[in-house]
């Protein structure tokens, strides 16, 4: 057995010399937090389930690590997904996958958060617990298996990973991570030792945590429920079958953003982003009709301008980093952006640090902003019209003008930059040809714009990628363009977006399909994940790995047609795999959305309006409960931006 630390150190020191960057794989970093194991009551670790160098830019990751170790009874290390030449090591030399602190096996600990964003992680995940050797299953786990938890954007329709999660977290972790873990502590208590005990007694004690961690609001405990399918093969409904497990799941809402982390681990590689990551704002208002993040992360909740400040200011102290990322959904419709920009100029030196603020509106504001804060005009200018005219952007909810487009895209050139990136989906619900070709012309115009200011030197890359319906938006119900149709519009775009000044990049349609087949997907699934790995699928997201064949193997195994979840238009009527998770969000809120979608009109951001989608009753009741959270109405917020867009403009 290699399942001590010690002995697990051993080994590494033989097989690290053999693997790409072994840094990826030591631990120690600058800032690491290595508690005493022995003296420390309960063990977590928090898996990213991708290679390090991604796993490291994860902010939730960062923020659970921070708030798990500050607890004097617990700790929290990290795990990442070994690339493929590390795996081959490991299962040769039958070492289990460890944490990089203290090189204890996974196994050992009492909880192993997975940190789940986007679907084509799911195989990864498997991968991890198949190379912790802990078995994938949750109902094969018993007594002396860590809980397995996970969290993250692509957990709101849990159900295609029911069967390998113990128990998810919808929501924000902040404070339910810490429920969690008073939860697993008293249970803990109570049930050691966990030797020696009968299977059937263990099994029972392990259901008597689930059913605790189920009582959580937020918390979702699938073995609790039962599906239902009608006879043409669509979901019927989940059926509670534990007494007390709730039947819906509210998402959890922190009512104040806690602060962020402020002491980073600084990785000796390169990672992707090498940056002080601070949240300004959490949530979006602008209700872009595809968009599952601006739906799933509502309320707005904003960062004061001084808490901002004093982060970054301790952030450097405590890092060294020379670059911050003013991160949120929407950059631009952070209230007091200006103050912000005012305050940072101020307290900062442009030439020690740079930032990077992202996701900003098509305006004229944009620019301006990117001006002051003096931003790297290397780097280009992102923006993401995501449909080339105005009916299709009506469709989707993102209602620019053409016009704004190129005064915006001129306001660029002619203040010195010499790239924009502009970003586009295809396949949006109602799309023509006529839209697609509107992307070619769209682009050409914003390129001769740029000749005119800067000459030869001006560049567009245009990114395009394909739309997929996701659960929680108003495009739920609609369907994925087939392969042949993102064929011919690629080949528009490939034949007529090429020569100088011109880049176009694509994402594959396989990429689209695997994360269209699982977004929607339903318990059903579960096998074909299972499978789909078991014929070597994983690192889905990177395209020279994808593993297709394996994927469609796995859906005839399962007799299972994929285009069931991709290509059927949903009735107005029908049931979801997730309609159990609330997001705040009514459904018929998201419905009234997309038919409004169908005859163009659009819906005026929440900021100008009032929350009708429903997630002001859920918050009220939040700040009930805790008196103390900034929050303002978003019409008191809109009013004051305007103010502060008048004194701009005087
Ligand atoms: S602006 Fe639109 S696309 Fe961006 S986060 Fe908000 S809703 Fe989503």
């Amino acid at each position: 057995m290699n399942d001590s630390p010690v002995e697990i150190n051993n080994i590494l020191q033989r097989i690290l010399p053999r693997v790409q960057k072994p840094a990826r794989y030591t631990g120690g970093e600058y800032n690491q937090i290595l508690k005493d194991w022995n003296n420390t009551k309960l063990h977590v670790c928090l898996i990213f389930p991708d290679i390090y160098d991604l796993g490291m830019s994860n902010l939730g990751l960062m923020i659970l690590y921070d708030l798990i170790n500050q607890r004097s009874d617990a700790l929290a290390e990290r795990a990442f997904s070994p690339w493929l030449d590390l795996e081959d090591q490991l299962r040769k030399f039958n070492l289990p996958l460890y944490a990089l602190e203290s090189k204890h096996p996974l196994k050992a600990f009492d909880i192993l958060g997975f940190t789940l964003p986007y679907e084509s992680l799911y195989t990864n995940a498997l991968n991890i617990l198949d190379l912790a050797q802990i078995p994938l299953f949750s109902d094969q786990r018993a007594l002396q298996h860590p809980l397995i938890i996970a969290g993250g954007h692509s957990t709101f329709n849990p159900e295609p990973m029911h069967s390998f999660i113990d128990a998810f977290v919808i929501g924000e972790g902040e404070e339910v991570i810490q429920e969690i873990l008073d939860v697993y502590s008293d249970w803990k208590i109570e049930t050691l030792p966990f030797e020696n005990i009968p299977p059937s007694i263990s099994k029972s004690k392990r259901n008597e945590l689930l059913k605790h961690l189920a009582k959580l609001d937020g918390v979702y405990v699938p073995k609790f429920y039962q599906e239902h399918y009608n006879l043409d093969n669509t979901f019927s409904r989940l059926e509670p079958i534990e007494p007390g497990a709730p039947e819906t799941i509210r998402k959890r809402i922190v009512g104040k953003l806690p602060p962020p982390p402020t002491r980073l681990i600084v990785p000796y590689i390169e990672t992707v982003h090498d940056r002080i990551p601070l949240e300004i704002m959490r949530g979006c208002t602008r209700g872009c009709r595809f968009c599952q993040a601006g739906m799933i992360t509502r309320p707005v909740r904003e960062r004061g301008v001084d808490e901002i400040i004093q982060s970054i200011q301790q952030s450097i102290k405590n890092t060294g980093y020379e670059e911050v990322g003013l991160l949120s959904l929407s950059s631009s419709d952070y209230t007091n952006i200006l103050d912000l920009i005012h305050s940072f100029n101020q307290h900062f030196s442009l030439d020690t640090l740079s930032v990077s603020l992202p996701s900003l509106r098509i305006d004229s504001l944009s620019v301006e902003l990117m001006q002051s804060l003096g931003l790297a005009r290397r780097n280009g200018f992102t923006l993401a019209p995501e449909a080339a005219t105005e009916r299709m952007r009506r469709i989707i909810n993102k209602p620019v003008t053409t016009d704004q487009v190129l005064e915006t895209a001129d306001a660029i050139y002619s203040n010195g930059w010499s790239t924009i990136k502009l970003y586009f989906m295809i396949g949006h619900p109602l799309e023509t040809l006529e839209d697609v070709q509107a992307i070619v012309d769209l682009s050409k115009m914003v390129i001769r714009i740029g000749r005119k200011h800067i000459g030869n030197r001006a560049q567009v890359n245009v990114g395009v990628s394909t739309f997929i319906p996701k659960p929680h938006t108003p495009f739920q119900w609609t369907v994925c363009d087939t392969e042949e149709q993102i064929q011919i519009k690629l080949s528009m775009l490939k034949d007529q977006l090429r020569g100088k000044g011109i880049k176009l990049t694509w994402n594959p349609p396989d990429a689209t399909f695997l994360e269209a087949w699982l977004s929607r997907g339903d318990r059903r699934m579960a096998n074909v994940i299972y499978q789909a790995w078991q014929l070597g699928a994983k690192f889905d997201a990177w395209n020279d790995q994808r593993n297709l064949s394996a994927w469609q193997q796995a859906f005839e195994i399962n007799q299972i047609e994929p285009d069931f979840y991709t290509h059927r238009q949903r009735a107005m009527d029908e049931a979801f795999p997730w309609d159990h998770i609330s997001i705040g969000v009514r459904k018929k809120y998201l419905l009234q959305d997309y038919q409004w979608s169908l005859s163009g009109k659009t819906r005026q951001d929440c900021r100008d309006h009032c929350f009708a989608c429903g997630i002001l009753p859920k918050y009220n009741s939040l700040r009930k409960q805790n008196p103390g959270n900034a929050w303002k109405c978003p019409d008191v917020i809109s009013r004051e931006k305007s103010n502060q867009h008048d004194a701009i403009a005087n």
